[in-house]
C-alpha cells in the first residue's frame, strides 16, 4: 500500500471551496459574490491598462531577463512600495529604522512576517486577530509555528459599525508582547473601518499594553480611492514611534493577484539592526522559496516609479474602479460599507437558501464581493436576497 493512503482530505478553504462548487454549478443563472477579484461590468477579468502598456515594453525590451532576484527581491519595487505605504517623509525612512523585503504578495508578507516572529520574538507569542477577519489568517499565523490566534471583538451586527468597546476591552486584556494584526483599511469581510479618532484609541491602548501592531494592507487605495488617505492608520503609527510590521499586495490595487507581488515592512522603535532583520528575513526566504517572482515586481515598479504612469494607475484603477463599485448598488448601508466586501447580514441558511434556489454563491457569513456584481446580475441577486428574507 502507498505511504501516503493514510493522508486524510483537508477541509476546504472557506472561500476556495466556493468557487469549486461554483464553477461546477451548470446552472446559467449562477452568480458568484464570493470572488475576490475586481471584474468589468460583464464580469470578465481586467488588465489595466497601464500595466499591458508596461508588460508590452518589459517584453519587448532587450534587457529584459529571467535572471534570479536576491532573496529579498527587486530593490527598487521594495523602496516604492516602503514610499507608497509609509509615505516619502515617513520618520521609518528618514531615520533608517525600516527594512522592507518583496513577498508573495499580501498573504506571503503575512507568512514571512510571523515565521519571524515565531523565530526572534517568541514562539509563544499570542496573535490577536479581529473577529470576523479574512479567513486565512488563523492558517497563516499557525503554520508559521504560532499558536493558534486569539480574537479581538471588532465588528458590531447591530450597528453594522465598528464594535469600539469590545474591541478595547480585548485589546487591554492582551498580554504585553502580543502582536495585534490590523487591516490597514477596507477591513475584510465587513467593509468597516475605524475613523481616525478611533484609530487614535486603539493606538493608545497598544502603546500602554506594549503590544506589537501587525498592518495588513491588501486594498490600499480601495476605501477612499486615495492612497493616502488609506495609508493614514499605518502612517500615525509609524509616528508614534513603535516597533510594527506592515504587509502589502498589489493584488487588488493593480489588479497583479496571479503575479504575486507584494511587500513586507520590519519597523523598529529604535534603529540599529536593520543588518540584522535583513539578514533573517532572507534566511528565511531562502528555505521557504529561494527568491521572489520578478515579472510582477518590475511592472509594479514601473508603474511606481514613473510619475506618469503612476497617475495614468490613479485615474484608471482607483477613481474608475470606485465608480464602478457604486454602479450596482443603492442599498445604502453597502454603498456606506468600503472596499470590495459588504456584510448583506444575511444568515447562514438565508445563504444556503440563494445557493439552491437560485445558484448565487456567497460566504456563509453572507459576506458579498461587490466585485461579483454585474449590471446584468445585480436584479435578479436583488430579487434573490428578497425571497431570502421574506
Ligand atoms: N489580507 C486580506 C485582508 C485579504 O483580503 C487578502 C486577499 N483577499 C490578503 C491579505 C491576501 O491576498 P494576496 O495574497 O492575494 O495579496
Amino acid at each position: 500500500p502507498s505511504i501516503f493512503n493514510t493522508v486524510p482530505v483537508a477541509p476546504p478553504d472557506a472561500i476556495l471551496g466556493l468557487n469549486t462548487q461554483y464553477r461546477s454549478d451548470p446552472s446559467p443563472n449562477k452568480v458568484n459574490l464570493g470572488v475576490g477579484a475586481y471584474r468589468t461590468a460583464e464580469g470578465q477579468p481586467y488588465v489595466l491598462p497601464v500595466v499591458r502598456r508596461v508588460e508590452q515594453a518589459l517584453a519587448n525590451d532587450p534587457t529584459t531577463t529571467h535572471e534570479y532576484l536576491p532573496q529579498d527581491g527587486l530593490k527598487q519595487f521594495c523602496d516604492l512600495s516602503a514610499n507608497l505605504i509609509l509615505g516619502p517623509d515617513s520618520p521609518a525612512l528618514v531615520d533608517n529604522r525600516s527594512v522592507t523585503v518583496q513577498a508573495l504578495s499580501g498573504t506571503g508578507a503575512l507568512r514571512v512576517g510571523f515565521t519571524f516572529v515565531a523565530r526572534f520574538l517568541s514562539s509563544e507569542t499570542a496573535v490577536y486577530i479581529p473577529k470576523p477577519s479574512w479567513s486565512n489568517h488563523k492558517n497563516v499565523v499557525v503554520q508559521s509555528g504560532l499558536p493558534p490566534t486569539r480574537e479581538y471583538r471588532y465588528f458590531d451586527y447591530g450597528t453594522g459599525a465598528v464594535d469600539m468597546e469590545g474591541m478595547i476591552e480585548d485589546l487591554k486584556a492582551a498580554p504585553a508582547g502580543s502582536m495585534v494584526l490590523l487591516h490597514g483599511c477596507a477591513h475584510n469581510p465587513t467593509g468597516a473601518d475605524p475613523t481616525h479618532e478611533q484609530w487614535e484609541q486603539v493606538l493608545k491602548v497598544v502603546q500602554e499594553g506594549k503590544l506589537v501592531p501587525f498592518f495588513d494592507n491588501a486594498y490600499q487605495g480601495f476605501a477612499s480611492g486615495s492612497l493616502q488617505m488609506d495609508a493614514w492608520s499605518v502612517r500615525r503609527f509609524v509616528k508614534a514611534g513603535l516597533d510594527m510590521m506592515v504587509g502589502q499586495s498589489y493584488a487588488k490595487n493593480m489588479g497583479l493577484y496571479g503575479e504575486r507581488v507584494g511587500a513586507l515592512t520590519v519597523i523598529s522603535s529604535e534603529g540599529g539592526n536593520n543588518e540584522g532583520i535583513r539578514s533573517q528575513l532572507k534566511a528565511i526566504i531562502r528555505a521557504m522559496y529561494s527568491n521572489p517572482p520578478k515579472h510582477g515586481a518590475m511592472v509594479a515598479a514601473r508603474i511606481l516609479g514613473d510619475t506618469e504612469m503612476f497617475a495614468e494607475w490613479m485615474r484608471e484603477k482607483l477613481r474608475g474602479a470606485l465608480v464602478r463599485i457604486g454602479t450596482p448598488g443603492n442599498w445604502d448601508h453597502i454603498v456606506n460599507q468600503i472596499g470590495m466586501f459588504s456584510f448583506t447580514g444575511l444568515t447562514a441558511a438565508q445563504v444556503e437558501f440563494m445557493k439552491d434556489k437560485y445558484h448565487i454563491y456567497m460566504t456563509s457569513n453572507g459576506r458579498i464581493s461587490m466585485a461579483g456584481l454585474t449590471d446584468d446580475t445585480v436584479e435578479y441577486v436583488a430579487e434573490a436576497m428578497k425571497d431570502a428574507v421574506v
